[in-house]
């Protein structure tokens, strides 16, 4: 295999990169010139050795715990739960929401061998059990699993909390937050409904 091709299939296993898309950027490579792919190639190596799951949330940081569940400035009543860490990352640009998160690492889907026990419910249930919280807003994509995920949790919470709530629809079913706007995502927060 020549360097060349080596190159574009480790670049086709990124999400959204196929056949051409790959081409395009090995020869953006080539023009940048050396210096360029040597800072690119050092800076994905220490991404990938700094960077680790916080046992509090399951969200990634390059501390333990994340700097979330670290920065004493949080409001630590309210919690919301989601499916990835991703996700973490698109809520916090929205810089509405200063509670603190739980990461499920999933949506339950039996069909696909995803089961509650694979899922962060039993580290959500001791937070809950330990903590201070008081409302739990549940922020996951609206699909099938998620709808599932939200019933299993609001069983799950119901007399351990105050208040259960999620946030408010208005998302197309099956859309990735990825793919929302920050103010329908902040709107979304804001006008989060009770759940019975
Ligand atoms: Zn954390």
């Amino acid at each position: 295999m020549t360097s060349f091709e080596r190159l574009k299939k480790i670049l086709k296993e990124l999400p959204g990169i196929g056949d051409k898309s790959s081409e395009r950027l090995i020869f953006f490579l080539i023009s940048k010139g050396k210096d360029f792919s040597k800072e690119l190639s050092e800076s994905i190596l220490e991404l990938s050795e700094n960077m680790k799951v916080c046992s509090i949330c399951g969200s990634i940081d390059e501390t333990d715990p994340c700097s979330i569940c670290s920065s004493g400035k949080r409001d630590e009543s309210i919690l919301m739960v989601l499916e990835k860490p991703r996700d973490l990352f698109i809520f916090e640009r929205t810089k509405r929401f200063n509670g603190l998160y739980h990461i499920l690492g999933g949506l339950i889907s039996p069909l696909d061998g995803i089961t509650p026990e694979k899922l962060s419910f039993e580290k959500l249930l001791q937070r809950v059990e330990n903590g201070k919280i008081k409302e739990i807003i549940i922020a996951l994509s609206p699909s099938t699993e998620g709808e599932t995920t939200t019933i299993y949790l609001t069983k799950l919470l119901k007399d351990k909390v105050e208040r259960i709530t999620t946030i408010a629809r208005g998302i197309p079913f099956g859309t990735d937050f990825e793919y929302i706007d920050d103010f329908t995502l902040q709107c979304s927060v804001e006008k989060r409904q009770n759940i019975d």
